[in-house]
């Protein structure tokens, strides 16, 4: 049977007994690359942490397709928010991304050979394989952020989840991952990336969620980006509207 690659029905979390999102459904087809796009504060980071269940929810099912996060954790690859990731952690580049194997190893097994190739295929498609030795801490926010998606893709997953990729990063490597994300997408994966640069959105995505805490708007970009939808998500946040425009 085709299952949707996410399926989430009347989700709620809160912290502290305030709600950070509020009762949303919506269902995902693989294959596409979905921007979660919203004001600070929105909920983005919340309602993905709470659909990978790294954090608790009042209420609501979430399945990957078709199973539990739990069942699906293999085929799932997260990209946390620069901030919620200790740069200090002294590791080099190329044990990063070796951590990405890990789901794929049996038991007790550590990475091996084949491992290290691998990962190093992985640095090298997101042009970082001269800086395998290099601690994490020593790169560019551009050369971070590629060093986890290696991790992502070698951990050949088959859905990818990113919070805000693109903060702190350089064009270039903006560029490369972009590309590297649509390349994932054309393969059939499922790829969804928390955003808040609307002036790339259109160009990026195939569908947007749009959230303000609750679920604003879904669907294909060109639908979802009209002002008024727009406007909804980003109540009274001007500075956003002048970026694109309307
Ligand atoms: P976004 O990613 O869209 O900027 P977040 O999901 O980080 O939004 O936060 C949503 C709301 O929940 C905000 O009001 C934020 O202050 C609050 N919040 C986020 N994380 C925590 C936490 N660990 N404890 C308490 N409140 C939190
Ligand atoms: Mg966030």
């Amino acid at each position: 049977m085709h299952h949707p690659a996410i399926s989430i029905k009347d989700l709620h979390v809160s912290y502290y007994g305030n709600e950070a999102v509020k009762g949303i459904s919506l269902s995902v087809q693989p294959g596409n690359l979905i921007g979660i796009i919203g004001p600070n504060g929105a909920g983005k980071s919340t309602f993905l942490k709470a659909v990978l269940n790294l954090i608790p929810k009042d209420k609501g099912t979430i399945h990957l397709f078709g199973n539990s996060i739990q069942e699906a954790r293999r085929k799932i690859a997260y990209v946390p928010q620069r901030n919620d990731i200790d740069w200090d952690f002294p590791i080099t580049v190329l044990d990063a991304v070796l951590l990405g194997t890990y789901p794929n190893l049996k038991l007790f097994r550590r990475p091996g050979k084949k491992e290290k190739i691998w990962a190093l295929e992985c640095l090298d498609r997101v042009g970082m394989k001269d800086f395998s030795k290099r601690q994490i801490g020593e790169l560019s926010g551009g050369q971070q952020q590629r060093v986890f998606l290696a991790r992502a893709l070698a951990q050949k997953a088959d859905m990818f989840f990113l919070d805000e990729p693109f903060v702190g990063v350089d064009v270039s490597s903006e560029e490369t991952i972009v590309k590297i994300l649509k390349e994932l997408c054309w393969q059939g994966k499922t790829v969804v990336v928390v955003h808040h640069d609307l002036s790339k959105a259109e160009e990026y995505f195939d569908q947007l969620i749009l959230l303000n805490k609750e679920l604003v708007d879904f669907g294909p970009v060109s639908e979802v980006f009209r002002t008024e939808t727009i406007a909804k998500a980003y109540q009274g946040q001007f500075a956003f509207m002048k970026e694109i425009g309307v």
